[in-house]
């Protein structure tokens, strides 16, 4: 069977990992998660004094990239790829409300965008994946044969996303994660360099009140129906 590229862009918390992992594993694609690198560049960031609060060394940052080393390696346990930085295993750590905090700030210079972009690109040039982010679609993969554009209700995001901290024991309240989503909403839409916008030819899932079997099943019916005019 051809394979293609999928592309799965949204706001923060949508659940797009979610459903690019089960897309992947479904059809034997490979998936990348785009924001576990820009995780991963942040948390370099911060444990080199290039980020804190109110403060970012941006030249730093910039004349370190060449020093950062990012893998995803498989860990048959989990069922997918974890992000190395500099071969650590940085999985959890990127997934701090400290490290969300930062992120947007540092996903917003252009030397850290290309110079993930080129690695993402390359990641893809055989086909045969599920990537998701915020400019897949737009400018990793333009011409994805397939582009998802994920949404859903700010309140109903936090809430998942506070959900996944607790169960993760992270002390963090719903208030401190509802104005993180919100704050990485706005810097992710307002940047000058690949903004989250949807891709014209993307179609729009607003998964506010879907669970997740109704969304796999319904995405799934879409990449048959794309296959099948290959
Ligand atoms: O997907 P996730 O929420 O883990 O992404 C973290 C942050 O990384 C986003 O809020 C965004 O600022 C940045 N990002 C990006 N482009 C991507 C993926 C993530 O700018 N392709």
């Amino acid at each position: 069977m051809k394979k293609i590229t999928i592309a799965i862009d949204g706001f923060s918390s949508t659940g797009k990992s979610t459903l690019a992992k089960q897309l992947a594993k479904h059809l034997g694609y490979v998936y990348v998660d785009t924001g576990a690198m820009y995780r991963a560049v942040t948390l370099f960031a911060m444990q080199n004094n290039c980020i804190g609060i109110e403060f970012l060394d941006k030249d730093k940052l910039v004349n370190s990239l060449a020093s950062i080393k990012l893998n995803f390696k498989f860990n048959p346990e989990l069922g997918f790829a974890e992000m190395y930085l500099n071969d650590v295993n940085v999985e959890t750590e990127i997934r701090t409300l400290e490290v969300s905090s930062f992120v947007s700030t540092v996903a917003e210079i252009s030397e850290v965008r290309s110079k993930l972009v080129e690695q993402q690109q390359e990641m893809g040039k055989e086909k045969g994946i599920v990537m998701d982010g915020r400019d897949i679609g737009t400018v990793v993969f333009p011409n994805a044969e397939l582009k998802i554009f994920m949404t859903a209700g700010a309140d109903t995001r936090a809430q998942r996303r506070f959900d996944e901290l607790q169960a993760k024991g992270d002390n963090v309240s719903y208030e401190e994660v509802l104005k993180n989503v919100v704050e990485r909403d706005y810097i992710d839409t307002h940047r000058e360099d690949s903004p989250l916008i949807i891709a014209e030819d993307a179609i729009e899932i607003d998964n506010s009140y879907l669970d997740r079997k109704e969304q796999f099943d319904a995405v799934l019916e879409l990449v048959n129906e794309v296959i099948n005019t290959l």
